[in-house]
């Protein structure tokens, strides 16, 4: 079946490329597993400035890549790295930097039972189907945000035969979880999950992971989203994508998507400006050795 999911993502990576060609009706390029180290940029006579080209790294390899329209869309301590530091001086750019990544912390704990199975006992202590609350869960009452028995609202990734419940929390802001051991992070986590869940109490927990990570999702704070950067940016080909970007989600697989949208339509608009500056451009070079530039435009 291997062969069957490869050409399944083949056709999705075609469907996406061919999407993206459509909607800009320019040439796409994917560099995959290529690393963004440094925006070049320059300025045209009027003192506009764009960007000229990304330097890429992938191991010990190294590449330019050149597009008439770019789009960051990284995460908030990726957009800090990547952003030239000269560009701080624009507002728009600093307050970026006031948006600051929270850690978070994963912890996943199997059960040999269905913790989240709390009316029918029996049922709960079986292992040939999953059973429960079928959704992601909310807790005012537990250190973590949001959980879910993956188990049983993924099961094709997360139900295994002869096993019970796989409880993820997610504890964010992880600040206070951050210096503790992962022993110690499961230990709080499970006396919570069975605070929560007291029926769980006579099961048995099997098996537990933790992950923990520095910086995540920006810090969400009174007065924080007026940080938020807009989709387009002052330096006029250069766009910024991203849940953390302005948009109507809080940071999330939902607000990422809309973001992209919110890029594209944004690209769309200053598509006769690209044109044109793609132009002038050309024009300084050729003054300087000459060819020729064409109609065609290109983005990463
Ligand atoms: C533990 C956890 C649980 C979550 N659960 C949920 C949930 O249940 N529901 C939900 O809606 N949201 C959830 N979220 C939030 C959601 O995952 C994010 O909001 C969403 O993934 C953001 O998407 P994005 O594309 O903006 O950024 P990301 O998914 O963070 O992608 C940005 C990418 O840019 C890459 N990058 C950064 N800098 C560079 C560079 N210089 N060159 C190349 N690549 C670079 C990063 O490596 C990263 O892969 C969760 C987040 C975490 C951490």
């Amino acid at each position: 079946m291997q062969w069957l999911w490869q050409l399944v993502q083949l056709c999705e990576h075609w469907l996406i490329r061919r999407g993206l060609c459509a909607t800009f009706w320019i040439w796409t390029s994917f560099h995959l597993r290529w690393g963004c180290r440094e925006v070049l940029y320059d300025r045209t006579s009027e003192g506009k400035t764009y960007v000229t080209g990304l330097v890429m790294t992938k191991a010990t390899e190294k590449q330019i890549v050149k597009a008439d329209a770019y789009v960051a869309a990284c995460d908030v301590p990726g957009i800090h790295r990547l952003l030239p530091k000269p560009w701080r001086e624009w507002e728009f750019f600093d307050n970026i930097y006031k948006l600051l990544g929270v850690p978070v912390v994963t912890v996943q704990l199997r059960f040999n039972g269905w913790v989240t199975e709390m009316q029918d006992l029996e049922a709960s202590r079986q292992l040939q189907r999953a059973v429960g609350l079928d959704n992601l869960l909310y807790s005012a009452d537990a250190d973590f945000s949001c959980f879910a028995d993956l188990a049983l609202t993924s099961p094709e990734d997360y139900f295994k035969e002869g096993e019970g419940s796989l409880i993820q929390a997610v504890l964010t802001p992880g600040d206070p979880y951050m210096p503790l051991s992962n022993e110690q992070v499961v230990k709080n986590v499970h006396e919570q999950v069975l605070r929560l869940f007291p029926s769980a109490n006579e099961l048995e927990m099997t098996w537990s992971s933790v992950v923990k990570i520095g910086q995540s999702l920006y810090r969400e704070a009174p007065g924080m989203d007026l940080f938020r950067p807009d989709q387009k940016t002052p330096v006029s080909n250069f766009f910024l994508s991203g849940s953390y970007t302005k948009q109507d989600y809080i940071d999330s697989m939902e607000g990422a998507t809309l973001s992209g949208r919110q890029t594209s339509a944004r690209i769309n608009e200053v598509g006769p400006f690209l044109h044109d500056l793609r132009h002038k451009v050309a024009k300084t070079k050729s003054e300087a050795s000459p060819g020729s530039a064409t109609d065609e435009l290109t983005f990463v």
